[in-house]
């Protein structure tokens, strides 16, 4: 199984591809948290990316499909993977493509989350109330000023990729807006078999 889950930022990507990964025995690949990673380890993606993700833009294209096109190169992702916050943007989505293609490797859905803009900010306090709560660290972009930035960059350059894959007849959308569980269940309902 191979999906990609769409969606703006805090709508749930994270929490729903943990939950298909128990499911169906795939990888999450969540290019947020691979950046993450990097910046921890002091990579030269890492230096690159830290203070682009800091504000709330988007890396470059080419940063993050060298790393998916790594990543999904693994045996682990060879039973499938669902693609976490990748592709972002029109030119992320055509790699996505050129790679598929030459591994001979099909999309079996492409999800997309809907919410209404005006919960995403809620969540994200919440998220980041949890977080303070637990004594963990909190993401350096989970601020209001850094949200904006995330939001506009979703608007601009994430959300023409509803229209990409709608035009392809791939596209799914679900009510991103219900209980975790019911989330979940609209989504089996959505992939093949469901
Ligand atoms: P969220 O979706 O909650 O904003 P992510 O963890 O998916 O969080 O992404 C955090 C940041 O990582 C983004 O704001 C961006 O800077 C960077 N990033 C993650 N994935 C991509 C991508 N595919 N293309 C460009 N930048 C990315």
């Amino acid at each position: 199984m191979r999906l990609i889950l769409l969606g703006p930022p805090g709508a749930g990507k994270g929490t729903q591809s943990q939950r298909l990964v128990t499911k169906h025995g795939i990888i999450q690949l969540s290019t947020g948290d691979m950046l993450r990673a990097a910046i921890k380890a002091g990579t030269p993606i890492g230096l690159k990316a830290r203070d682009i993700m800091a504000r709330g833009d988007l890396v470059p294209d080419e940063v993050v499909v060298g790393i998916i096109s790594d990543r999904i190169n693994e045996p682990d992702a060879r039973r499938g993977f669902v693609l976490d916050g990748f592709p972002r943007t029109v030119k992320q989505a055509e790699a996505l493509d050129g790679l598929l293609a030459q591994k001979g490797l099909k999309l079996d859905g492409i999800v997309e989350l809907k919410v209404d803009e005006g919960i995403l900010l809620t969540r994200i306090a919440k998220r980041l109330a949890e977080t303070q709560a637990r004594g963990e660290a909190v993401r350096p972009d989970d601020n209001p000023e850094a949200f904006k930035t995330r939001l506009g960059a979703y608007r601009e350059q994430t959300a023409p990729l509803i229209d990409y894959y709608r035009k392809k007849g791939a596209l799914k959308s679900v009510d991103g807006m219900a209980g975790i569980d019911d989330v979940s269940r609209s989504i089996d309902a959505a992939l093949p078999g469901g």
